[in-house]
């Protein structure tokens, strides 16, 4: 990476910067104990959510309290996953990678720098040089997470992957269908039509997908949402509630969403979990209802983020 060409802000990116990591893959374990591996080419996220689970596992106070103005970017992501090829061409094969867990793959620094698309030109062997000539190509079984509508840009890539003999999906989260209630929670996220979009294009081209509802924020119609997300061509849903405690593995919502939540709801704190759980379920309930009238399931929690292969 050309550092005369990296931005040092981007928007209210403030604090941007580039380091170099001695192991893109990180054991699984916690709530994403099904996969192998997390792979997260950055570390912080400029989406910013309110709630985001991922701000209790930066590395100081001040990664926790400036969450959303910051963004290390591994700059040798891509030349570090190539070397473990390199070293053993078959390190991937049925490795389930969860991309990424304590980040946004797609957020908007994305666009500038294509770290992303060049960790997944690795998984999907198109890094593979002259003198290979019986190359064997990596079939990781990969599961991407984002907000973001950028990745249909990779989707040749995701699918190389799956011609190669390698599995993708692609799940992207919606956690509302009221977009003031978005805007408040996620205020620097793409809108949620464009992320609806974002999945129809990708379910519509043959890659697996999955909307993940979560954490389920609060919806003005059910059932009206649910027809939404079922007309996306998504065959899998998964739901959410906040977090109140913090578990061993598990990180608790964070106090900016649990404070605007209590402001939502008109209650304090204290009554905070009983009265949004109360809706939570009703949501529930009700999508699970109307995505079934469809032969489509709405799978809940850990068991929910599990790799289908
Ligand atoms: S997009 Fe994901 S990683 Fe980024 S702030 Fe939101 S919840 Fe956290």
């Amino acid at each position: 990476m050309d550092t005369h060409l990296i931005p040092q802000r981007l928007g209210q990116l403030n604090d941007i910067t580039y380091g170099k990591t001695s192991n893109i893959l990180t054991r699984a374990t916690g709530f994403i104990e099904a996969y192998d591996y997390s792979l997260n080419p950055y570390s912080g996220c400029a989406f910013g959510c309110t709630y985001c689970y991922a701000a209790f596992f930066s590395r100081s106070p001040y990664h926790r309290d400036n969450w959303g103005y910051w963004v290390r970017v591994k700059e040798n992501a891509a030349e570090n996953l190539n070397r473990k090829l390199h070293r053993n061409r078959r390190c991937l094969d049925g490795k389930r990678i969860y991309m990424s867990s304590v980040t946004d793959p797609y957020q908007p620094l994305e666009r500038k720098l294509g770290l992303t698309r060049a960790v997944l030109e690795v998984l999907a062997g198109k890094t593979a040089t002259a003198e290979t000539t019986h190359y064997h190509k990596p079939r990781p079984k990969l599961v991407v997470q984002t907000r973001g509508p950028d990745v249909v840009r990779d989707l040749d890539l995701y699918q190389t992957i799956v011609e190669n003999g390698g599995n993708a999906q692609i799940n992207m989260t919606v956690t509302t269908d009221d977009e003031s209630v978005r805007h408040t929670f996620e205020p620097k996220c793409p809108g949620n039509q464009r992320r609806l979009e974002a999945i129809t294009e990708v379910a519509s081209s043959g890659i697996s997908t999955c909307i993940t509802l979560t954490p389920l924020l609060w919806l003005h119609n059910p059932t009206r949402f649910a027809e939404q997300l079922v007309s996306t061509g998504v065959g899998r849903f998964v739901s959410q509630a906040f977090h109140f405690n913090r578990g061993r593995f598990v990180a608790m919502t964070r106090d900016d969403a649990l404070n605007l939540m209590a402001q939502k709801l008109g209650c304090d704190l204290a009554s905070l979990p009983r009265e949004y759980l109360r809706r939570y379920h009703a949501w529930r309930h009700t999508l699970a209802l109307c995505i079934g009238d469809y032969g489509l399931t709405l799978e809940e929690g850990k068991a929910g983020f599990e790799p289908p292969f």
